[in-house]
Protein backbone atom coordinates (compact mmCIF):
# COMPACT_ATOMS: atom_id res chain seq x y z
CA UNK A 1 0.00 0.00 0.00
CA UNK A 2 1.21 3.38 -1.06
CA UNK A 3 0.91 6.14 1.68
CA UNK A 4 -0.47 9.29 0.83
CA UNK A 5 1.92 12.20 0.00
CA UNK A 6 2.50 15.26 2.39
CA UNK A 7 2.69 18.52 1.10
CA UNK A 8 5.33 20.53 3.80
CA UNK A 9 5.73 23.49 1.15
CA UNK A 10 3.26 26.10 1.93
CA UNK A 11 5.45 28.72 1.59
CA UNK A 12 5.70 27.89 -2.06
CA UNK A 13 1.81 28.12 -2.51
CA UNK A 14 -0.91 26.93 -0.25
CA UNK A 15 -4.26 24.10 -0.88
CA UNK A 16 -7.10 26.38 -2.26
CA UNK A 17 -9.54 26.90 0.08
CA UNK A 18 -13.27 25.55 -0.07
CA UNK A 19 -14.84 29.12 0.04
CA UNK A 20 -12.07 29.93 -2.15
CA UNK A 21 -12.91 27.34 -4.89
CA UNK A 22 -16.73 28.13 -4.35
CA UNK A 23 -16.22 31.51 -5.21
CA UNK A 24 -13.91 31.17 -8.19
CA UNK A 25 -16.55 28.70 -9.29
CA UNK A 26 -19.30 30.58 -9.33
CA UNK A 27 -17.66 33.30 -10.98
CA UNK A 28 -16.73 31.32 -13.53
CA UNK A 29 -20.18 31.15 -14.81
CA UNK A 30 -20.73 35.22 -14.64
CA UNK A 31 -20.38 36.50 -18.11
CA UNK A 32 -19.85 40.29 -18.34
CA UNK A 33 -16.76 42.59 -18.58
CA UNK A 34 -16.60 44.19 -15.22
CA UNK A 35 -16.15 47.49 -17.00
CA UNK A 36 -18.67 46.80 -19.08
CA UNK A 37 -21.99 49.27 -18.29
CA UNK A 38 -24.90 46.80 -18.72
CA UNK A 39 -26.23 44.53 -15.87
CA UNK A 40 -23.97 41.32 -16.92
CA UNK A 41 -21.07 43.80 -16.55
CA UNK A 42 -22.37 45.34 -13.33
CA UNK A 43 -22.53 41.90 -11.85
CA UNK A 44 -19.00 40.99 -12.11
CA UNK A 45 -17.87 44.63 -11.20
CA UNK A 46 -19.85 43.76 -8.47
CA UNK A 47 -17.88 40.46 -7.46
CA UNK A 48 -15.23 42.35 -8.05
CA UNK A 49 -16.06 45.28 -5.65
CA UNK A 50 -17.07 42.57 -2.94
CA UNK A 51 -13.33 40.99 -3.09
CA UNK A 52 -11.96 44.48 -3.15
CA UNK A 53 -13.98 44.86 0.30
CA UNK A 54 -12.29 41.31 1.91
CA UNK A 55 -9.13 42.15 1.15
CA UNK A 56 -9.20 45.43 2.50
CA UNK A 57 -10.76 44.28 5.93
CA UNK A 58 -7.85 41.67 6.07
CA UNK A 59 -5.38 44.61 6.37
CA UNK A 60 -7.23 47.09 8.11
CA UNK A 61 -6.86 49.22 4.63
CA UNK A 62 -9.52 51.19 2.20
CA UNK A 63 -11.22 49.30 -0.26
CA UNK A 64 -10.19 52.11 -2.81
CA UNK A 65 -6.47 51.46 -1.66
CA UNK A 66 -6.39 48.07 -2.82
CA UNK A 67 -5.11 47.45 -6.50
CA UNK A 68 -5.73 43.78 -8.15
CA UNK A 69 -2.55 42.68 -9.88
CA UNK A 70 -1.18 39.19 -11.44
CA UNK A 71 0.48 38.52 -8.17
CA UNK A 72 3.17 39.25 -5.81
CA UNK A 73 5.57 39.74 -8.29
CA UNK A 74 3.69 42.38 -10.69
CA UNK A 75 3.01 43.84 -7.20
CA UNK A 76 6.54 44.41 -6.02
CA UNK A 77 7.63 45.56 -9.71
CA UNK A 78 5.05 47.92 -10.24
CA UNK A 79 6.13 49.41 -6.74
CA UNK A 80 10.07 49.56 -7.40
CA UNK A 81 9.50 50.91 -11.14
CA UNK A 82 6.40 53.01 -10.83
CA UNK A 83 8.13 55.44 -7.93
CA UNK A 84 10.95 57.79 -8.86
CA UNK A 85 13.15 57.10 -5.90
CA UNK A 86 16.49 55.62 -4.95
CA UNK A 87 15.25 52.33 -3.75
CA UNK A 88 16.38 50.83 -0.25
CA UNK A 89 16.38 47.06 -0.19
CA UNK A 90 17.06 44.30 2.44
CA UNK A 91 20.13 41.73 0.83
CA UNK A 92 17.03 39.34 2.26
CA UNK A 93 14.35 40.37 -0.25
CA UNK A 94 12.46 38.46 -2.76
CA UNK A 95 13.78 37.99 -5.87
CA UNK A 96 10.73 39.81 -7.60
CA UNK A 97 12.27 42.92 -5.24
CA UNK A 98 15.61 42.62 -6.43
CA UNK A 99 15.79 42.29 -9.75
CA UNK A 100 13.23 45.13 -9.80
CA UNK A 101 15.72 46.99 -7.79
CA UNK A 102 18.82 46.66 -10.08
CA UNK A 103 16.75 48.03 -13.13
CA UNK A 104 15.64 51.13 -11.34
CA UNK A 105 16.95 54.44 -12.90
CA UNK A 106 17.93 56.14 -9.84
CA UNK A 107 19.83 53.16 -8.45
CA UNK A 108 19.45 50.82 -5.55
CA UNK A 109 21.31 50.42 -2.00
CA UNK A 110 21.05 47.12 -0.27
CA UNK A 111 21.18 47.33 3.66
CA UNK A 112 22.84 43.84 5.13
CA UNK A 113 21.00 41.37 7.84
CA UNK A 114 22.65 39.81 10.85
CA UNK A 115 23.11 36.22 11.79
CA UNK A 116 19.77 35.50 12.40
CA UNK A 117 18.49 37.27 9.15
CA UNK A 118 17.16 40.47 10.69
CA UNK A 119 17.98 43.92 9.07
CA UNK A 120 20.48 45.59 10.68
CA UNK A 121 18.49 48.89 11.86
CA UNK A 122 22.08 50.93 12.23
CA UNK A 123 23.11 50.12 8.58
CA UNK A 124 19.46 50.86 7.62
CA UNK A 125 19.78 54.76 9.38
CA UNK A 126 23.12 55.04 7.44
CA UNK A 127 21.64 54.35 4.40
CA UNK A 128 18.98 56.60 4.97
CA UNK A 129 20.59 59.38 6.20
CA UNK A 130 22.79 59.12 2.87
CA UNK A 131 20.10 58.72 0.31
CA UNK A 132 16.86 61.47 1.61
CA UNK A 133 13.82 61.14 -0.02
CA UNK A 134 14.18 57.01 -0.96
CA UNK A 135 11.86 54.46 -1.28
CA UNK A 136 12.43 51.52 1.69
CA UNK A 137 11.66 48.58 0.59
CA UNK A 138 11.04 45.85 3.53
CA UNK A 139 9.56 42.25 3.80
CA UNK A 140 7.67 41.59 6.13
CA UNK A 141 8.69 37.32 6.85
CA UNK A 142 11.12 35.65 4.99
CA UNK A 143 10.13 32.91 2.48
CA UNK A 144 12.82 30.33 3.14
CA UNK A 145 13.85 31.59 6.68
CA UNK A 146 10.42 32.76 8.40
CA UNK A 147 12.16 35.67 9.38
CA UNK A 148 9.70 38.24 10.49
CA UNK A 149 11.14 41.73 9.90
CA UNK A 150 10.83 44.65 12.19
CA UNK A 151 8.77 46.58 9.95
CA UNK A 152 7.35 48.87 11.99
CA UNK A 153 10.74 50.37 13.35
CA UNK A 154 12.41 50.35 10.25
CA UNK A 155 9.46 52.43 8.32
CA UNK A 156 9.45 55.01 11.61
CA UNK A 157 12.72 55.32 10.86
CA UNK A 158 12.17 55.90 7.16
CA UNK A 159 9.28 58.52 7.36
CA UNK A 160 11.99 60.58 9.90
CA UNK A 161 14.28 60.04 6.70
CA UNK A 162 11.92 61.53 4.36
CA UNK A 163 11.55 58.15 2.82
CA UNK A 164 8.39 56.42 1.48
CA UNK A 165 7.59 52.68 2.95
CA UNK A 166 7.19 49.19 1.07
CA UNK A 167 6.66 46.04 2.46
CA UNK A 168 6.03 43.22 0.36
CA UNK A 169 3.62 40.89 3.09
CA UNK A 170 3.46 38.03 0.95
CA UNK A 171 4.36 35.42 3.15
CA UNK A 172 2.30 37.44 6.19
CA UNK A 173 -1.45 36.34 5.94
CA UNK A 174 -2.79 33.04 6.92
CA UNK A 175 -0.02 32.56 8.76
CA UNK A 176 0.27 36.34 10.88
CA UNK A 177 -1.73 38.91 11.46
CA UNK A 178 -0.99 42.13 8.87
CA UNK A 179 -2.53 45.34 9.63
CA UNK A 180 -1.29 48.23 7.34
CA UNK A 181 -1.87 50.78 10.03
CA UNK A 182 0.30 48.87 12.54
CA UNK A 183 2.93 48.36 10.08
CA UNK A 184 2.96 52.16 8.88
CA UNK A 185 4.04 51.57 5.70
CA UNK A 186 2.81 53.78 2.49
CA UNK A 187 2.23 50.85 -0.28
CA UNK A 188 1.79 46.75 0.96
CA UNK A 189 2.08 43.51 -1.31
CA UNK A 190 -0.23 40.81 -1.20
CA UNK A 191 -0.77 37.34 -3.14
CA UNK A 192 -3.41 35.12 -3.09
CA UNK A 193 -1.79 31.80 -3.19
CA UNK A 194 -0.15 31.91 -0.29
CA UNK A 195 -3.05 31.69 2.27
CA UNK A 196 -5.78 29.70 0.40
CA UNK A 197 -6.56 31.78 -2.75
CA UNK A 198 -5.73 30.77 -6.42
CA UNK A 199 -2.08 31.43 -7.80
CA UNK A 200 -2.12 34.37 -10.32
CA UNK A 201 -3.65 36.99 -8.35
CA UNK A 202 -2.84 39.21 -5.99
CA UNK A 203 -2.74 43.03 -4.86
CA UNK A 204 -1.01 46.01 -4.37
CA UNK A 205 -2.10 48.13 -1.39
CA UNK A 206 -1.32 51.79 -2.42
CA UNK A 207 -2.24 54.25 0.52
CA UNK A 208 -4.25 57.11 -0.20
CA UNK A 209 -2.13 59.77 -1.38
CA UNK A 210 0.33 57.73 -2.78
CA UNK A 211 1.02 58.40 -6.44
CA UNK A 212 2.73 55.60 -8.37
CA UNK A 213 3.03 55.83 -12.52
CA UNK A 214 0.68 52.44 -13.64
CA UNK A 215 2.82 49.17 -14.53
CA UNK A 216 0.29 48.85 -17.48
CA UNK A 217 -1.61 51.34 -19.45
CA UNK A 218 -4.38 51.05 -21.43
CA UNK A 219 -8.06 50.84 -19.63
CA UNK A 220 -9.26 52.74 -17.04
CA UNK A 221 -9.56 49.66 -14.87
CA UNK A 222 -8.22 49.45 -10.97
CA UNK A 223 -8.75 53.22 -11.03
CA UNK A 224 -6.05 53.94 -13.49
CA UNK A 225 -3.49 52.04 -11.28
CA UNK A 226 -3.39 48.80 -13.21
CA UNK A 227 -5.13 48.68 -17.02
CA UNK A 228 -6.22 45.48 -18.11
CA UNK A 229 -9.82 43.18 -18.10
CA UNK A 230 -9.78 41.89 -13.82
CA UNK A 231 -9.17 38.20 -13.57
CA UNK A 232 -12.86 38.17 -12.27
CA UNK A 233 -12.64 34.82 -10.64
CA UNK A 234 -8.52 34.67 -9.05
CA UNK A 235 -10.06 38.13 -7.50
CA UNK A 236 -13.84 36.81 -6.23
CA UNK A 237 -11.17 33.64 -5.03
CA UNK A 238 -8.68 35.82 -3.39
CA UNK A 239 -11.72 37.67 -1.52
CA UNK A 240 -13.11 34.70 -0.06
CA UNK A 241 -9.31 33.42 1.29
CA UNK A 242 -8.77 37.07 2.67
CA UNK A 243 -12.22 36.82 4.51
CA UNK A 244 -11.48 33.33 6.15
CA UNK A 245 -7.73 34.19 6.64
CA UNK A 246 -8.23 34.83 10.56
CA UNK A 247 -9.61 31.43 10.56
CA UNK A 248 -6.17 30.24 9.23
CA UNK A 249 -4.10 32.57 11.84
CA UNK A 250 -6.08 31.24 14.74
CA UNK A 251 -4.08 27.85 13.66
CA UNK A 252 -0.95 29.41 14.30
CA UNK A 253 -0.25 27.96 17.84
CA UNK A 254 -1.21 24.44 16.85
CA UNK A 255 0.77 24.88 13.32
CA UNK A 256 4.20 26.24 15.64
CA UNK A 257 3.92 23.11 18.00
CA UNK A 258 4.43 20.77 15.21
CA UNK A 259 7.11 23.01 13.36
CA UNK A 260 9.26 22.98 16.90
CA UNK A 261 8.51 19.44 17.07
CA UNK A 262 10.13 18.77 14.19
CA UNK A 263 12.94 21.47 14.87
CA UNK A 264 13.77 19.22 17.70
CA UNK A 265 13.88 15.82 16.32
CA UNK A 266 16.20 17.22 13.36
CA UNK A 267 18.54 19.46 15.60
CA UNK A 268 18.84 16.56 17.80
CA UNK A 269 20.28 14.68 14.38
CA UNK A 270 22.87 17.18 13.97
CA UNK A 271 20.30 19.72 11.58
CA UNK A 272 21.31 23.79 12.07
CA UNK A 273 18.08 25.77 12.15
CA UNK A 274 18.45 28.65 9.82
CA UNK A 275 17.31 32.02 11.89
CA UNK A 276 16.80 30.58 14.59
CA UNK A 277 17.49 33.39 17.16
CA UNK A 278 15.35 35.74 15.12
CA UNK A 279 11.33 36.06 15.81
CA UNK A 280 10.02 34.03 12.82
CA UNK A 281 6.70 33.07 11.11
CA UNK A 282 5.08 30.16 13.18
CA UNK A 283 5.37 27.04 10.02
CA UNK A 284 8.52 27.78 8.63
CA UNK A 285 12.02 26.22 9.25
CA UNK A 286 15.02 26.16 7.27
CA UNK A 287 16.88 22.99 8.03
CA UNK A 288 20.44 22.26 6.98
CA UNK A 289 21.48 18.78 6.92
CA UNK A 290 25.27 18.51 6.96
CA UNK A 291 26.85 16.68 3.97
CA UNK A 292 24.00 16.06 2.38
CA UNK A 293 23.14 18.68 -0.68
CA UNK A 294 19.44 19.85 -0.89
CA UNK A 295 18.96 18.73 -4.21
CA UNK A 296 19.63 15.02 -2.81
CA UNK A 297 17.43 15.54 0.12
CA UNK A 298 14.46 16.77 -1.87
CA UNK A 299 14.75 14.13 -4.45
CA UNK A 300 15.17 11.65 -1.63
CA UNK A 301 12.44 13.19 0.66
CA UNK A 302 10.03 13.35 -2.70
CA UNK A 303 10.65 9.73 -3.33
CA UNK A 304 9.56 9.16 0.34
CA UNK A 305 6.11 10.94 -0.62
CA UNK A 306 7.11 14.23 1.26
CA UNK A 307 7.35 17.80 -1.07
CA UNK A 308 9.17 20.61 0.46
CA UNK A 309 11.58 22.81 -1.23
CA UNK A 310 15.25 24.32 -1.36
CA UNK A 311 15.33 28.01 -0.62
CA UNK A 312 12.82 30.32 -2.88
CA UNK A 313 12.96 27.13 -5.42
CA UNK A 314 9.39 27.90 -6.23
CA UNK A 315 10.17 30.30 -8.85
CA UNK A 316 11.93 28.38 -11.17
CA UNK A 317 12.14 24.93 -9.59
CA UNK A 318 16.32 25.21 -9.91
CA UNK A 319 17.96 24.60 -6.79
CA UNK A 320 20.90 27.11 -6.44
CA UNK A 321 22.46 29.55 -3.73
CA UNK A 322 20.19 31.38 -1.82
CA UNK A 323 21.34 34.56 -1.30
CA UNK A 324 19.13 35.02 1.97
CA UNK A 325 21.53 32.21 3.56
CA UNK A 326 24.78 34.07 1.93
CA UNK A 327 23.34 37.04 3.64
CA UNK A 328 22.77 35.84 6.72
CA UNK A 329 26.63 35.09 6.50
CA UNK A 330 26.47 30.65 6.29
CA UNK A 331 29.20 29.15 4.59
CA UNK A 332 28.30 27.70 1.52
CA UNK A 333 29.10 24.37 1.83
CA UNK A 334 26.54 24.20 4.67
CA UNK A 335 24.09 26.59 3.15
CA UNK A 336 23.92 23.96 -0.13
CA UNK A 337 22.41 21.34 2.60
CA UNK A 338 19.11 23.70 3.02
CA UNK A 339 16.20 22.78 3.08
CA UNK A 340 12.53 24.85 3.83
CA UNK A 341 9.78 22.76 5.51
CA UNK A 342 6.86 24.90 5.80
CA UNK A 343 3.83 23.67 7.16
CA UNK A 344 0.20 25.15 6.56
CA UNK A 345 -3.67 24.50 7.90
CA UNK A 346 -3.67 20.73 6.38
CA UNK A 347 -0.55 19.74 8.30
CA UNK A 348 -1.17 16.97 10.65
CA UNK A 349 1.19 15.30 13.26
CA UNK A 350 1.25 12.08 11.72
CA UNK A 351 2.70 14.35 8.52
CA UNK A 352 5.13 15.64 10.66
CA UNK A 353 6.29 12.35 12.25
CA UNK A 354 6.74 10.93 8.81
CA UNK A 355 8.57 13.79 7.77
CA UNK A 356 11.05 12.84 11.13
CA UNK A 357 11.03 9.44 10.22
CA UNK A 358 12.46 10.06 6.63
CA UNK A 359 14.71 12.84 7.29
CA UNK A 360 16.44 11.06 10.24
CA UNK A 361 16.59 7.74 7.92
CA UNK A 362 18.22 10.04 5.49
CA UNK A 363 20.48 11.08 7.69
CA UNK A 364 21.37 7.99 9.15
CA UNK A 365 21.84 6.47 5.98
CA UNK A 366 24.81 9.32 5.36
CA UNK A 367 26.43 10.03 8.73
CA UNK A 368 25.62 6.10 10.14
CA UNK A 369 23.39 4.82 12.99
CA UNK A 370 25.15 6.48 15.87
CA UNK A 371 22.80 9.13 16.42
CA UNK A 372 19.60 8.82 18.62
CA UNK A 373 16.14 9.50 16.34
CA UNK A 374 13.06 10.67 18.12
CA UNK A 375 10.43 10.35 15.38
CA UNK A 376 7.30 10.77 17.29
N1 LIG B 1 7.35 37.91 -2.29
C1 LIG B 1 7.55 36.85 -1.50
C2 LIG B 1 8.12 37.07 -0.13
C3 LIG B 1 7.26 35.57 -1.95
O1 LIG B 1 7.48 34.51 -1.16
C4 LIG B 1 6.73 35.40 -3.26
C5 LIG B 1 6.46 34.06 -3.80
O2 LIG B 1 7.09 33.10 -3.42
C6 LIG B 1 6.51 36.56 -4.03
C7 LIG B 1 6.83 37.79 -3.52
C8 LIG B 1 5.94 36.47 -5.42
O3 LIG B 1 4.54 36.24 -5.37
P1 LIG B 1 3.79 35.60 -6.60
O4 LIG B 1 4.05 34.13 -6.58
O5 LIG B 1 2.34 35.90 -6.34
O6 LIG B 1 4.28 36.28 -7.83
Amino acid sequence: MTASRIYLDHNATTPVSAAARAAVTEALDLLGNPSSVHRPGAAARQVIERAREQVAAMVGAQPAEIVFTSGGTEANNCVLWGIDRHIIVSAVEHDSVLAAAQRTPRGATTVPVDAAGVIDLGALQHVLNTNEGALLSLMLANNETGVVQPVREAAAMAHAAGAMVHCDAVQGPGKISVDIAALGVDLLTLSAHKFGGPMGVGALVVRTGVVLSPSQVGGGQEGYRRAGTQNVPGIAGFGAAAAGSSDAAADASRIAGLRDRLEAACTECGAEVMGAGAPRLPNTSCLTMPGISSETQIMALDLDGIAVSAGAACSSGKVGPSHVLAAMGVAPDLAATAIRVSLGRTTTEADVARFISAWSALYQRKHGAATTRRAS
